[in-house]
């Protein structure tokens, strides 16, 4: 669940401004609280119609296939990826084209922070077009539900910015994927409030914090993460919290003992363990488990990639397909692509000695100067590697952060 809201009085002051299908007033804006670093797209309210529009006729809204999925990005096999699938709630026929705007937005949002920024090809992308008969989803607390397809409430368990979903809905109107899958599912709502690591991640799609209550969710949810503020529960079964503290973790080898004294590049300071009010230590003075808007810290960012890796591969394939092979191919490997300079590596090797491939990226070797003779045969292996020192658990690197591909030439 997102922290507590320092601004939630102008925020639903703001609510309300655009309910009356207002222009919000710039001064406005100006008095809402700054975020301690605004990562992602502008965090201003979308100003479109919120208000009811004509309800359509209706239909058995419950009903699996009901709505159209649109794939937004594809950067591999299903098979091979993890899907992130958006769908919303409370958005009526007439309010599809916010649904798409509110979406866009999200996703964009999750793919400015980091690790995800990096690691963006390893996700697809989809939205559900889910019609409701009515607008908007139940805002108060104990307010009766609202027949919504996707069931999304706030004042779950009693929290007001608790927002939670019918999982079992949102599960059949999401389908199936040829891979693993995260559903995330959008209120129309401009309230703040959402809710992650449970099988729905939701969040208010018209909030002007969504891009930052993403970036929170997704942590509980991808990388198993728990809440760093001094409120949440004292629960320490998460890599980013832990009841002991640094000599301990040290002495121990746990939690995150590797990062100790290491520095965040990205101005997170120093890595160790920070007492919260609740009595459990995180590893650093503020990050994004902590306060909307922060950047994970280094031990939240590994557990996220290593979560990635538990689910997608670093090799997408490769050709001719390992084994044995007869003439004198070029052998290929496709690695999985990163975003932005750096790539896995790939390492050629020839009966065990290393060679260099003539290709920039590493991705082939010609195999025309390797004819072994008739009856013999030759041993060409290619292991790709994600070398990224964001990783610093290096039996976990071995298990799932690296692949080797074997073909045999057949003399
Ligand atoms: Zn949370």
């Amino acid at each position: 669940m997102p922290p507590g809201n320092p601004g939630r009085l102008v925020r639903s002051l703001a609510a309300f401004v655009l309910l009356s299908a207002a222009i919000l007033p710039a001064a406005l804006e100006v008095a809402a609280p700054a975020p301690s670093a605004v990562i992602g797209p502008p965090a201003g309210p979308i100003t479109a119609d919120r208000s009811a529009a004509p309800a359509p006729d209706r239909v058995d809204l419950r009903a699996p296939g009901a709505a159209p999925s649109v794939e937004i990005r594809r950067t591999g096999d299903p098979a091979n990826r993890i899907t992130l699938v958006l769908l919303g709630d409370g958005y009526t026929a007439g309010q599809q084209g916010l649904f798409r705007e509110e979406a866009d937005r999200a996703w964009r949002a999750l793919m400015d922070i980091e690790p995800f920024r990096t690691y963006q090809n390893f996700f697809n992308i989809r939205r559900v077009e889910v019609v409701s008969p009515v607008s908007g989803i139940v805002e108060g607390d104990g307010g009766r539900p609202t027949d919504t397809p996707l069931g999304m409430h706030f004042w779950c368990e009693g929290t007001a910015r608790l927002l939670c979903a019918d999982e079992d809905a949102t599960a059949r109107y999401a389908g199936e994927d040829a891979g693993p899958q995260y559903l995330i599912a959008l209120a129309n709502s401009t309230e703040y409030g959402g809710a992650g690591g449970t099988g729905v991640t939701t969040l208010s799609g018209g909030s002007p914090d969504a891009g930052r209550i993403i970036q929170h969710e997704i942590g509980h949810t991808v990388g198993d993460l728990g809440d760093e503020y001094d409120s949440a529960p004292t629960d320490a079964g998460y890599p980013n919290l832990a009841t002991v503290d640094a000599d301990e973790m040290l002495r121990s080898k746990t939690k995150w003992w590797r990062w100790l004294g290491a520095t965040s590049p990205d101005g997170g300071g120093t890595i160790g363990a920070y007492r919260s009010a609740n009595g459990l230590y995180r590893p650093t003075a503020d990050s994004v488990m902590r306060t909307l808007g922060g950047s994970y810290n280094l031990p939240s960012r590994e557990a996220i990639i290593e979560q990635i890796y538990r689910r997608v591969h670093p090799l997408d394939g490769a050709v001719p397909a390992p084994g044995p092979v007869a003439g004198h191919p070029r052998l290929q490997v496709s690695p999985v692509p990163l975003s932005g300079p750096r790539q896995l590596r790939v390492d050629w090797a020839v009966d065990g000695r290393p060679v260099a491939s003539p290709a920039p990226d590493g991705t082939w070797l010609d195999t025309a100067a390797l004819a072994p003779a008739p009856g013999k045969k030759i041993t060409v292996t290619a292991t790709v590697t994600d070398t990224t020192d964001w990783v610093r658990d290096e039996a976990f690197r071995s298990r799932y952060m690296t692949r080797e591909v074997t073909w045999t030439l057949i003399g």
